[in-house]
């Protein structure tokens, strides 16, 4: 039986990331941190363990997840285009092997142990590809002729500088607590995005341009909180109030 204490302070795994320059060092960005402080969860890091490892990567997952109580899959560099079955392309960027097989381990073994996740920009396409399904290397050189939106902004993170329509009555529009008419403005600091959704899950925002914002699964039974978000609530939440909201309901979710 869970505690009083423990039921007030869930423990969250976050993913750690790995800069293509310094292959030697796992960071943490403390936006993260501290939106997960601020929810009422307790953040542990997951490092990634060296590539020679990779064989127990799966175990390893399961170990951790087992001792969580939610998965939150950050930001951080592109992933491997091989991993969803297509060739790299000149415009794909940095990846590291380690990182992107042993967040799909994570990322597996939380949904499969129905852990709630909450996946943020390189964490939606995570998600999404650890699903079955597939990424846009470049949304401008993949969508040729299209006046796509600003997915690269230079203004400070916690600005919106565009839209997620969300679909209503979706369980992202309950989580954000949308107005009706369901648009959110959102920051945005992304090249790459969910081309196929995963099969079981469903697009549950776009921007106005029509790349996928958010995800999630088709029937809510089966993962009762496996959300993908392409913008960063961790740097809006202070300001939006829209993004406080989500964090308020993965903590929920997390048992909280
Ligand atoms: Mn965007």
């Amino acid at each position: 039986m869970k505690t009083k204490r423990d039921a007030a302070y869930p423990v969250v795994g976050i993913t750690a990331n790995i800069d293509e320059d310094k292959l030697d060092v796992q960071n943490i960005y403390s936006s993260y941190v501290n939106a997960i402080y601020h929810a009422r969860l307790i953040p542990f890091t997951l490092p990634v363990p060296d590539i020679t490892l990779r064989d127990s990567y799966a175990d390893l997952a399961e170990g951790m997840v087992s001792r969580l109580s939610g998965l939150l899959l950050t930001g951080g560099d592109d992933v491997n285009a091989t991993l969803y079955g297509e060739e790299n392309f000149p415009f794909n960027g940095a990846f590291t092997e380690e990182r992107d097989l042993f967040e799909m381990a994570l990322c597996r073994a939380a949904v499969a142990q129905k852990k709630p996740v909450l996946g943020i920009c390189r964490g939606i396409q995570l998600l999404n590809m650890s699903m079955g399904g597939t990424l846009f290397q470049d949304i401008t050189k993949q969508n040729p002729g299209k006046a796509l939106l600003m997915h690269a902004q230079k203004s400070p993170s916690y600005s919106a500088v565009h839209d997620a329509i969300v679909e209503p009555g979706s369980q992202v529009a309950r989580i954000l607590k949308t107005a009706p008419g369901g648009k959110v403005g959102v920051n945005s600091f992304h090249h790459q995005a969910v081309k196929d959704t995963a099969p079981g899950f469903v697009v549950s925002a776009r921007a106005s341009d029509g790349i996928i914002e958010a995800i999630e699964p088709k029937g809510r039974d089966a993962h009762p909180f496996t959300i993908g978000i392409q913008w960063h609530p961790e740097r809006m939440w202070r300001h939006h109030e829209h993004a406080a909201n989500l964090f308020a309901a993965f903590a929920e979710a997390c048992g909280s």
